[in-house]
């Protein structure tokens, strides 16, 4: 290592001390319900594989078929030889499933925020947006040099008086736009989205869903939250990712035809970063086709999720404001969360400890993902660990 990058050992070093210091922990094989992570069988219950698609038979078919077909790599970005049949498809089959005129595929969900963000707004422009927002969000905020300003979360006041404020600080002809997430990833919460929009409205402002945590999971056949409410035609900008309940990779942005065409001209990564490989382009057209087809999968996640949550509570734990699968433990003390976690590994269940800077000081927690894949039987070794755990800790009495 040179010298100039000494500053980096001494901030790893900083973290080690305050015991933030971590490196991922590896899945050998197949992710599933249950897999193999550094060399142990355990209940995985870290994944956002919603609905067990990630190792679904009929994804790999469509996937071994589109390498025989297209072979393995896109060629470029989009809009200059890296749009193939596939990604027309993919978009096809997606707007079609979200109910919107069109929609354009990104190569993340991460990059579909951040670069729709940067792409809609310009210096004096002003973006309001739920303190709770994903990072991605935050970071496309950043990146269009507009006027950022944060409401409390799920504040409706709070939303209101910011957009009251926007309305004095917005540049002459400049936009306003209001941008939440449909669940929330660490408290899996779902947004007052129909406040939201009638909110926003009120101040002629464009409105944004990011729905990473509810493609797959709310609404009909896990059309998302948008679905979920009732709001189809009335929020301007939805995202969604094929990362989780889609079980593959990527991200979308729904929405009119003006839009996607006008993204297409502007989103920096459609410009300048390459498009999706064939295989995961053809397994996620394969994912979309199965949640048509049928909703059992997600029937079982949300009956897995009720009973998994039910059973935590009745033990005594604290699952906060939690709505969906996604089941915060609350712990509060930073270390003991982190003590959680690796004890509960260590009895066979993998579930992330998530400390402050993610969550705020004091909201320390476990982090468990309920799946459709996870059979009752892991669900109930899982809490007879929680309890344990919990009990040898003194989380629970
Ligand atoms: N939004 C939210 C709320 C998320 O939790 C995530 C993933 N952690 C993303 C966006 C990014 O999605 P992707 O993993 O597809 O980049």
């Amino acid at each position: 290592m040179s010298e100039a990058l000494r500053f980096l050992a001494e901030e790893l070093e900083k973290l080690k001390a305050q015991g933030l210091f971590r490196l991922p922990r590896v899945v050998q094989g197949r992710q599933r319900a249950r897999a193999v992570i550094d060399g142990r069988e355990v209940v995985n219950l870290s994944s956002n594989n919603y609905l067990g698609l990630a190792t679904h038979p009929r994804l790999q078919e469509a996937a071994r078929r589109a390498v025989e077909s297209h072979g393995v790599g896109s060629g470029a970005v989009r809009t200059i030889a890296g749009t193939q049949d596939l990604h027309q498809t993919l978009e096809e089959v997606l707007a079609r499933f979200k109910r919107t005129e069109a929609v354009l595929v990104y190569q993340s969900g991460f990059t579909a925020n951040a670069g729709t963000v940067a792409a809609i707004l310009a210096p004096g422009d002003v973006v309001v947006s739920d303190e709770l927002n994903h990072a991605s969000i935050i970071d496309g905020c950043r990146l269009s040099r507009a006027t950022i300003k944060v409401y409390p979360h799920a504040d409706m006041e709070g939303l209101r008086q910011k957009l009251e404020e926007a309305r004095r600080d917005v540049r002459e002809g400049g936009r306003t736009l209001v941008v939440t997430d449909g669940v929330f990833s660490m408290d899996g919460d779902i947004a007052p989205l129909p406040d939201v929009v009638r909110i926003a409205r009120e101040f002629g402002a464009i409105t944004m869903v990011d729905d990473a945590h509810a493609s797959g999971v709310l609404g009909d056949h896990g059309r998302g939250s948008v679905d979920h409410w009732g709001l189809h035609g009335q929020v301007d900008i939805q995202v969604g990712t094929l990362s989780k309940a889609v079980g593959v990779l990527g991200g979308y942005v729904a929405g009119s035809r003006t839009l996607i065409e006008y993204l297409l001209q502007r989103a920096r990564p459609i410009l300048f970063s390459t498009s999706h490989p064939p295989a995961v382009t053809a397994a996620c057209i394969e994912a979309i086709h199965l949640m048509e087809e049928s909703d059992e999968l997600i029937r079982r996640l949300w009956e897995n999720t009720r009973l998994f949550q039910a059973e935590l509570r009745a033990r005594g734990f604290d699952t906060g404001r939690s709505q969906t699968p996604i089941t915060p433990v609350i712990v509060g003390e930073e270390t003991k969360a982190m003590a959680l976690s690796d004890q509960l590994f260590q009895e066979g269940v993998f579930a992330q400890g998530i400390a402050y800077p993610t969550v705020p000081r004091g909201k320390a927690r476990v982090r468990a993902i309920v799946t459709a894949e996870h059979s009752q039987a892991d669900l109930e070794e899982a809490v007879a660990a929680f309890a344990r755990v919990g009990k040898r800790l003194g989380i629970i009495g």
